[in-house]
């Protein structure tokens, strides 16, 4: 499943956050509970589930 790599802008903190489907809610800092947050591009989802090559050793067949 996806993860969504965030940085609040308030007070910095880098987080991440597991998409489940469905839901579509501003992301929300767990330290400050600021909205105030910058999404993140993620290294290891950005191009996954796209017909994309993971790069996962053994990949997923
Ligand atoms: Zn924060």
């Amino acid at each position: 499943m996806p993860i969504h790599e965030y940085e609040c802008r308030d007070c910095r903190l880098k987080f991440e956050i597991i998409d489940l489907g469905g839901e579509d809610e501003p992301a929300t800092c767990p330290r400050c509970r600021s909205e105030n947050v910058e999404k993140k591009v993620s290294l290891f989802s950005s191009s996954c589930g796209d017909g994309f090559s993971c790069g996962f050793p053994g990949g997923f067949g």
